[in-house]
């Protein structure tokens, strides 16, 4: 893509209306706008972080055998009075009338329509478990929109529901996600630790939070250093094999993390050995829950078991906030100058700077790089516009990909291009070939 061909209404200042650095550079860097109170629309930039982050979530879904579905974002209102939550969800639930007077709403959330399939399509235990998911738009009218995408009125989630014939099986459901979400934030370059939540009336120890630790975080996190260095991508991990999967969350949930809604100080320093105490804030990202019967049962989702009993089914659902994540990425991994995109959901790996857009030998030689790297499917932002060189600078740090590439009339001459790490800083001068082989071209 050419800088003088992209759409990136970038920002020189701060926005009055950003109170945090990732809605502050969200909107400097032209990643989104506000359409209104919690509700934007995501322009090039950001669209392409939200389907990269998209995509890892898809991925990591479809590994740990979880199916994709897509539910219709209207729900009716006769569905959810059959789990009481109708009248229950109080003025957060967008409520709305059909021409026909019919009631609808814009689900803040899915677990009567995914419950309402399964209980129209499943019988026998034979075919369970199952574990379904979908990435879809909800609506919540917040009290207190704020901090941009990271509480919207309307956002992007993946939601998951598993079901299973007892607890034993929704247990192995709860640790595929478990693991599966430790994947999919670690791919996205983010420490995310599963710290135990609040279980509600059912009680049980059935419910984490998956923090990403940020110093801007919204939660005061209290931890083990364990989970810092624990490599969780570095193990092969088997779904099929629940003790595999079981082992990794015992080691987990062995370890102290909790949220300062929960923390019990004195536990963490009899617990945890002082050098390893980790206290810092963080961003919840996702969010996983065993609930049991409570939707199967006023929903009457059964199926019969081996001697032809009738078994309610036992549920869990399994959140991550998809469009939130740019953000908390953001608060995880930014400078002064800017955002520092991690290599997987960098909008572009590669900016390509060319200093003086009237120098012919520079010219070439940035047009050559753009070229080729365009043919191995290396993305890039080619920066071609006639612009002062600090300005290019300025942008290329405030949208931070991960390599920037600069080519001037000095280094032309010597065959020679600047290549600098977003995230280090770090520059090496290099041929053109050596640049495209760092970067697999
Ligand atoms: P919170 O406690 O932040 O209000 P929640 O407990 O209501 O969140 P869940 O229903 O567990 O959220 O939703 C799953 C995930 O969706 C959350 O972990 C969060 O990442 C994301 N999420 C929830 N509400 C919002 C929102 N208003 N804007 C953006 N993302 C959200
Ligand atoms: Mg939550």
């Amino acid at each position: 893509m050419r800088s003088s061909q992209f759409f990136l209404p970038t920002l020189r200042e701060n926005p009055a209306e950003a109170e945090i650095v990732s809605h502050r550079l969200m909107l400097r860097a032209g990643m989104v706008r506000q359409a209104s109170a919690g509700i934007y629309s995501w322009l090039p930039l950001g669209f392409k972080v939200l389907k990269n982050v998209e995509r890892i979530v898809r991925e990591e879904q479809d590994r740990a055998g979880c199916q994709e579905v897509l539910m219709p974002t209207i729900q009716s209102a006769d569905l959810w009075r059959e789990s009481g939550r109708y009248d229950a969800y109080g003025k957060e639930m967008l409520r709305i009338k059909d021409r026909r007077e019919r009631e609808m709403l814009y689900g803040p959330t899915n677990e009567e329509q995914i419950t309402q399939i399964f209980r129209d399509s499943i019988r026998s235990y034979r075919e369970v478990p199952k574990m379904l998911y979908h990435i879809q738009w909800k609506f919540r009218d917040e009290v207190r929109p704020r901090f941009g995408v990271m509480r919207g009125r309307e956002f992007l989630m993946k939601d998951a529901y598993s079901f299973d014939m007892d607890y034993e099986g929704a247990r192995r459901a709860y640790n595929k996600f478990f693991v599966a979400y430790l994947r999919t934030f670690a791919r996205m370059g983010m420490r995310a630790i599963p710290m135990e939540a609040d279980t509600g009336p059912i009680g049980g120890n059935l419910s984490h939070e998956f923090i990403v630790l940020a110093d801007t975080g919204e939660s005061q996190v209290y931890c083990d250093r364990e989970f810092l260095d624990f490599d969780v991508l570095g193990k092969d991990i088997n779904y099929a094999d629940p003790a595999a999967v079981e082992k990794v969350v015992n080691h987990f949930t062995s370890l102290y993390a909790r949220t300062d809604e929960k923390n019990d100080q004195a536990a963490f320093e009899q617990q945890v050995p002082e050098a390893r105490r980790y206290v810092g804030r963080g961003i919840e990202v996702g969010h996983i829950f065993y609930f049991g019967t409570k939707y199967s049962e006023p929903l009457k989702a059964q199926v019969q078991d081996k001697d032809g009993n009738p078994v309610t089914i036992h549920m869990g659902s399994y959140g991550i906030g998809v469009s939130r994540m740019p953000a908390a990425i953001i608060e995880a991994s930014h400078d002064d100058n800017g955002i520092i995109w991690p290599e997987t959901v960098a909008p572009f790996r590669v900016g390509l700077i060319n200093i003086k857009v009237d120098d012919k030998a520079g010219t070439a030689m940035a047009e050559d790089i753009y070229a080729k790297l365009n043919n191995a499917g290396v993305e890039v932002l080619y920066d071609d516009r006639d612009e002062r060189a600090g300005a290019k600078f300025a942008e290329m740090d405030l949208i931070g990909l991960p390599w920037q590439l600069v080519v001037g009339p000095r280094g032309a001459a010597k065959g020679q291009v600047e290549m600098k790490n977003r995230k280090t800083g770090e520059k090496v001068e290099l041929s053109v070939d050596a640049v495209l082989q760092r970067l697999g071209a």
